[in-house]
Order: structure tokens, then C-alpha cells, then sequence
């Protein structure tokens, strides 16, 4: 299979290559070409444990490897890593479902992807043949960052700089990178806010397109959810949360079910629009943003228009104007219409919005509706299931529980909200939110929080407290091009 770049198909790679550039020469997304010709049995994967299942739909996203190498890549990347083999557990709670996608090692969902990518990429180097040094280049909203940090640091053969926005952090995330260990690593804080981080690294890439003598015997890749080996392990989980409803007999196979989902970078939704067009049974997905609602108005509408104030929330996760992600949404939905996603992305980049053609906002619209929640509803919303089913959640998820409400009234299938981090991640806003007066120092928040709710702190945070500080370095944003080209050759 080869992959095509949304903004021009005759670009094509295949998966291995597609890995390791992150991005596509013109500024595109790779992407699978045609669903239906994805070699996948998706009733039969449903009896298997969340590993095999995992192995077995990423060889068939990307068949340039064999299901035994998927296999192998699979177990290094999982096994022993999340506190339980079945990776991301289902919970019960209230009328509603929650996939819990946090236990993994830095207790954000991205490490369901970020475990699984620095295997698929050194794969992907034995494969290709390649000889030149990675250098992965990631722009973090505060979770990615750490997560890509501790998949990629001591690989071989590559190296990793992380940029994350300065102010825009919670005091955990920023203590969980600047603290990371490993000599591949680099941590640097950006004077701006994640798109800024973001944009510069998309110009870093094409700085370094249009000039390769810029840099020596390296090539650069991504750790964002631009890069289709991050985006392939999230398939998995809408899934494996199916097959946990139907083992329960709370649905039969072909039922359908909807997901609610936190967004940002529209990554984790999109690769649920995978899972079903690889065929699982979803009614809806809902997408949920919260005061930076570009999203809702997007898919409300049909005018994406990134023209708007910047908020920062509570869920500084998905604190993001410009999604990355929707690229490749707008492929799917205009059935790979590349010159019309090319002109669009232009429209973006220079006008700052564009608005989609009638047609395809109501194709866009039978697939995804949208919510959105502001701090104050999110505050009430952590408090008031707790208070109602002991049930402790972040502030991500609970901005997706919230908007799973108004659903959730008028919906007869099982409703299932994805829950994106660790309520000890954020503990300063999670204890706010439960009336307690938070401790100044985020860290005694953590001690706070667990007493109250009898939750153990995950064990990659409690020990954050005291651990070394090795970066506190920061640039100013328009600075990024130059510091990556600068550091990179060292
Ligand atoms: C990254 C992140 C999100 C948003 O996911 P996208 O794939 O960017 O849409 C939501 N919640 C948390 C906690 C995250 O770290």
C-alpha cells in the first residue's frame, strides 16, 4: 500500500517511509488511499486480547510489515509498560462508558501511541534501509511532549527536541519533561502558545525541504499526530472498547455504539473514523472542545476560522486552534480531493479560515456533531460525578462528559467518553473543582487529591517532586527554525 499526501496524491510513500518523514514533502499528510481495499476481519479481532488485536490492525494499516514482525513490535512496545495487559480498561459510570486511555507510563493517552511509534520508526529504518540520523521534532500542548520522551529517549539512531509553550503547561507536565533522563533528549520552552510551537516546527520541515544542505546526515521526523504511525495505534482502542461491551453482552456484534471524544489536534477522533471504516459499528462520533471551540463551530457550520481569541483553560491539552488533524478528514470527505484540500490548507495559512463546500459538511455532519464545554461547566461536571458515582476524572474528560450530556438524552446506543488523562495530572484545577482550596505548589496537590479520593498518585508522578530539573531553556517563537537547525547538527 502506498500512502498519498492530502495535498497531492501522485506524492505517494509507502508506510514505512510515510513514518519516518512524519509529514509529506508539500506540507500534506500521508494517507491511506482506500479504506475498503485494507485487508482487516474486524468481527474476528474482537476476541482477542488488546496486544494480538493491536498487532493485527497495524499490520494491516501498514502491510509493509509481516503480522510477525507486528507482533514483535507490539509486545516490545506494551508489554510490562501499562498497569494492566489489557492496556485501556472500560469503566461503568452512571448511563455512560469511559475508556480509561491514561494507565499507560506518563498517564496521558498519548502513550498508547508514543510506546508503539520509536518501534514502527526503527522498524521502518531496518527497512528502508536508511542511514541518516533521526532528529524527531515535537511541538507539545503538554501531554504529547512527555509522552514522546519517554518512547524515544535512548533509541538508537535517533534523537529528540520537544517544544512546549511556556506559560501554557500545568506545573506537573512541565516538571514531568524538563526532568526527562536520556542523552537523546532536548526539552525547550517556547515564548508562545502550542500553535505557535506547532507552526514552527511545520516550517522547520519546510526550511528543511526546500534546503537540505541545512542539515548534516540528518533527517527530521514528527511525533505529533501528523505522523501515521502515531495515528495508527489509536485505532485500536475503539475497538478493543467495543469487544469489552460485546464479552459483557451489553451489545451484540453489529450493534452500534458512540464515542465521545476530547479534542485538540483532532487526531484521537480521526483515528476512530479509521476504526470505522475499517468497519466497526459507530453511530456517532462527538466531538468535544473545550473554550477554544473552533472545532464546534467548525462542524456546526462548516467555517473553520482560526481568527479568534486564545483561551487558556483547565484542559490545556486542547488548547489548539488549528488542528492539525481535520487535513485528513477533509481527504476522506471529499473522496481524496487533493487539489481542494491543497486550497483550502492555503486559505488557512494565509486568510486564517476557509469554509467547506455545502455537500461535504453534511457527509461531515452525518459522521460528527460537536460540543463544548467552558471552565466553570467542566468544574461542575468533575464534582458532580463524583459526587454521584465516586468516579474521579480530569478535566479533558470531564469536558467530554459534559458534552456527552445534551447526546446522551436523545441516544439509545451505548454511549462510550474516552478519557484522555489522569485526574493526577492535573491536580491544582481537579481539587478547584472538588471545592477544596488547592495548594500554591501543585506537587502538595497531588498529596491533597489522593488523600481525598483514596487513589493511589501513578507512579511516574509521585517521585516528579524531587527529581532533577535538566532544561529550562526557552526561545522566542520565531527563534525555533534556527535553534532546530542549530542543535541538530551539533
Ligand atoms: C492530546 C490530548 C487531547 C487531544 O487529542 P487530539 O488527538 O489532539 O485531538 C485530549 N486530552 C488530552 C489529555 C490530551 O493529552
Amino acid at each position: 500500500m502506498l500512502y498519498q499526501s492530502t495535498r497531492n496524491k501522485n506524492l505517494t510513500a509507502t508506510g514505512p517511509e510515510a513514518i519516518l518523514q512524519g509529514i509529506a514533502p508539500d506540507g500534506g499528510l500521508y494517507m491511506i488511499p482506500d479504506f475498503s481495499a485494507v485487508s482487516l476481519d474486524w468481527k474476528s479481532l474482537l476476541e482477542l486480547d488488546t496486544i494480538p488485536m493491536a498487532a493485527k490492525i497495524l499490520q494491516a494499516l501498514l502491510p509493509d510489515f509481516t503480522p510477525e514482525e507486528m507482533e514483535e513490535l507490539a509486545k516490545k512496545a506494551y508489554c510490562g509498560k501499562f498497569e494492566s495487559d489489557d492496556l485501556t480498561p472500560l469503566a461503568k459510570v452512571g448511563d455512560r462508558y469511559v475508556l480509561e486511555l491514561f494507565r499507560g507510563p506518563t498517564s496521558a493517552f498519548k502513550d498508547v501511541a508514543l510506546s508503539m511509534l520509536p518501534q514502527l520508526m526503527t522498524a521502518s529504518r531496518g527497512k528502508t534501509g536508511m542511514k541518516e540520523e533521526i532528529v524527531i521534532l515535537t511541538a507539545t500542548s503538554g501531554d504529547t511532549g512527555k509522552a514522546a520522551l519517554e518512547g524515544f529517549h535512548d533509541v538508537e539512531g535517533i534523537r529528540i527536541i520537544v517544544f512546549f509553550p511556556k506559560d501554557g503547561v500545568s506545573a506537573v507536565q512541565k516538571a514531568q519533561m524538563v526532568t526527562q533522563e536520556g542523552n537523546n533528549v532536548l526539552v525547550t520552552a517556547i515564548k508562545g502558545n502550542f500553535d505557535d510551537a506547532q507552526t514552527g516546527v511545520k516550517k522547520t520541515f519546510a526550511a528543511a525541504a526546500a534546503d537540505p544542505s541545512k542539515l548534516k546526515g540528518i533527517e527530521l521526523s514528527s511525533a505529533n499526530s501528523i505522523n501515521i504511525g502515531r495515528l495508527a495505534p489509536q485505532v485500536v482502542y475503539y475497538f478493543k472498547a467495543y469487544a469489552d461491551l460485546v464479552r459483557e453482552g451489553a451489545i451484540a456484534i453489529g450493534d452500534e455504539v458512540s464515542y465521545v471524544v476530547p479534542t485538540g489536534n483532532f487526531g484521537d477522533i480521526l483515528a476512530g473514523y479509521f476504526a470505522k471504516k475499517l468497519g466497526l459499528p459507530v453511530k456517532k462520533f462527538i466531538c468535544a472542545s473545550n473554550e477554544n471551540k473552533v472545532l464546534t463551530d467548525f462542524l456546526n457550520e462548516g467555517l473553520y476560522d482560526r481568527k479568534r481569541p486564545f483561551y487558556k483553560t483547565t484542559s490545556p491539552s486542547m488548547d489548539i486552534l488549528v488542528s492539525s488533524n481535520l487535513e485528513r478528514l477533509l481527504f476522506m470527505m471529499s473522496d481524496g480531493n487533493d487539489e481542494l484540500v491543497a486550497s483550502l490548507m492555503k486559505q488557512l495559512n494565509e486568510e486564517g479560515s476557509y469554509r467547506v463546500p455545502a455537500e461535504m459538511l453534511n457527509k461531515i455532519q452525518k459522521e460528527f456533531s460537536a460540543g463544548f464545554c467552558g471552565d466553570q461547566q467542566t468544574a461542575e461536571t468533575i464534582a458532580r460525578v463524583w459526587k454521584d458515582y465516586g468516579y474521579l476524572m480530569d478535566t479533558h474528560t470531564a469536558v467530554a462528559w459534559a458534552v456527552s450530556e445534551e447526546y446522551k438524552k436523545e441516544a439509545s446506543e451505548p454511549v462510550i467518553v474516552l478519557s484522555t488523562a489522569s485526574p493526577f495530572k492535573f491536580p491544582h484545577a481537579v481539587l478547584e473543582a472538588l471545592g477544596e482550596e488547592p495548594a500554591a505548589d501543585e506537587f502538595d496537590c497531588l498529596d491533597r487529591l489522593s488523600a481525598l479520593s483514596g487513589l493511589p498518585i501513578p507512579k511516574n508522578l509521585a517521585g516528579l517532586k524531587t527529581a532533577t530539573v535538566r532544561f529550562d531553556h526557552a526561545i522566542e517563537k520565531d527563534a525555533l527554525v534556527e535553534y532546530v537547525f542549530e542543535q541538530a547538527n551539533k
